[in-house]
């Protein structure tokens, strides 16, 4: 018996233009047609196979069935019940289209910071937009400043053009952060004829995809907006993963093993390594857990003492007794209260954090000279290295299926959406359900004590 169901529901063209008219999918699924004695009864004729998703299709998110809601990592809507289902819209080619491709213009966005994979997501949108026979496609440079920037000319987009794009990191389009107004933004793309846009990026992007699509909307524009989440913290709401965030792991393993040869090469010798994760400890937590060469790992949803019977210090004079050398492994947002508070923001209004690696490096170098003992402290940040790459096979695999799903769902009359892997399903999703706030590492979490099981780190508090 469940206790709660949940359906997600995502805007549709229909809602607004309940006469919209669909015509016949222009893209064409190559499904060879099922051998009917295998499945007895139940099971389509050869004319009714095509393969196409339904609109009412659904994955089933989570089901969560506990038996007492004390056990690590369960996690409930309601603190009452047992057992809960959420359903969401399952994503892929549909049979009915709500754009004529001949009249569509689709343009694509990169916006925030570098993450690995943005190529290849850019590459699948374009190659399937020809597929479904579009022949306007451009990219806007560096992000939505690209829509107010007068110096700052679209990009003509073709498979000739992105044929080889992913085979380098960084993003083809340019990216930026701050920009101009939403009203700017939409009425730039009535200027442009623009009624498909794609807009790759974080939570901030997504937020402004938001208001484009509402702004469009409240304009009675026939305009489809489509997210394709870029985080590399892998920091979104509902997802299973977002892309990037493979590729950044197995790079940072790198960092940490450099930094576990030079502190192991040294006499007392430590090595910290700084990690992206502003507010989400994932990559320090998996690229510790991946590595096994770090012995302290912290990230920001876990509150540390430096000082004192149980700090960090304490913890790595034991290590430097015990071991001779020892490994940190920090992510950016960890421990940000030891550090002074500037107020300082980026150009999206982001706060500028302090840099928590060098603050460990010289607590580290103070308290060592203090009680007599030397120590040798090297400090890696690679966190730009890391963002500047090309995607691993896996994060390849999962952009090709984002970025075709992202078209998908633009013909398929869908706005305000993105597109996500959930529960090993590919889905879409209503924008604000992924960024009302940043998903965070559980620190009551099997994961997260299977990091302290490996590193072998105590409390810190
Ligand atoms: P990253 O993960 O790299 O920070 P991001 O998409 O969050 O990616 P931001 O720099 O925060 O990057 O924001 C990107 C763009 O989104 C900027 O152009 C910014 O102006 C716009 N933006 C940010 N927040 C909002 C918001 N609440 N409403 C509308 N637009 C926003
Ligand atoms: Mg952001």
């Amino acid at each position: 018996q469940k206790d709660f169901e949940r359906r997600f529901n995502i805007p549709h063209i229909t809602d607004i233009f309940p006469d919209a008219i669909s015509i016949p999918s222009t893209f064409c699924l190559k499904m060879r047609t099922p051998v009917s004695e295998d499945f007895a009864g139940g099971y389509p004729s050869d004319e009714e196979w095509h393969g196409y998703i339904n609109n009412n299709d659904r994955v089933l998110l989570k089901v969560i069935n506990y038996t007492s809601p004390t056990s690590a990592g369960a996690v409930c809507i309601d603190p009452d019940c047992t057992w809960v289902e959420q359903w969401v819209h399952r994503a892929g080619p549909r049979e009915k289209i709500y754009f004529r491709p001949e009249e569509v213009k689709a343009a694509i966005l990169t916006c925030g910071g570098l993450c690995p994979g943005l190529n290849d997501v850019i590459r699948q949108i374009v190659v399937t937009l020809e597929i479904y026979g579009v022949k306007k496609i451009v990219g806007i440079p560096f992000g939505y400043r690209g829509f107010s920037d007068k110096e700052l000319t679209e990009m003509p987009l073709s498979r000739k053009v992105v044929q080889n794009i992913h085979l380098s990191g960084g993003s083809l389009l340019g990216v930026s952060r701050g920009g101009p107004p939403i009203s700017e933004i939409v009425d730039s793309m009535e200027e442009r004829g623009i009624n498909m846009l794609f807009v790759l990026g974080g939570n901030g992007t997504h937020a402004g995809a938001n208001a484009i699509h509402n702004e469009c909307r409240k304009r009675q524009m026939r305009v489809a907006v489509v997210g394709v989440p870029k985080t590399i913290d892998n920091d979104i709401l509902l997802m299973d993963k977002t892309f990037g965030f493979d590729t950044a792991v197995e790079e940072a393993q790198r960092a940490i093993n450099s930094a576990y040869i030079e502190a192991h090469s040294a006499y007392h010798g430590v090595g910290i390594v700084k990690l992206m994760g502003r507010s989400s400890g994932f990559i320090a937590m998996h690229a510790s857990l991946a590595s096994g060469q770090v012995d302290i790992c912290l990230i920001p949803e876990v509150h540390f003492n430096l000082h004192g019977p149980h700090g960090i210090l304490r913890h790595l004079k034991y290590l430097i007794e015990t071991k001779g050398s020892a490994v940190i492994c920090v992510a950016e947002g960890a421990g940000q209260d030891f550090l002074q508070k500037t107020n300082a923001k980026d150009a999206s209004g982001n706060t500028v954090l302090g840099d928590i690696g060098v603050h460990i490096q010289q607590e580290i170098k103070k308290k060592f000279k203090g009680i007599g003992i030397p120590v040798d402290v090297k400090y890696i940040d690679p966190t730009y290295m890391i963002r500047c790459g090309r995607a691993n096979a896996s994060d390849g695999i999962l952009c090709t299926v984002l970025g075709q799903n992202a078209v998908h769902g633009a013909f398929a009359g869908y706005s305000g959406i993105t597109v996500g892997i959930c529960n090993t399903h590919y889905v879409y999703l209503p924008i604000p359900e992924v960024i009302s706030y940043p998903r965070l590492v559980d620190p009551n979490s099997r994961m997260w004590h299977r990091c302290l099981t490996s590193t072998g780190q105590p409390d810190f508090i």
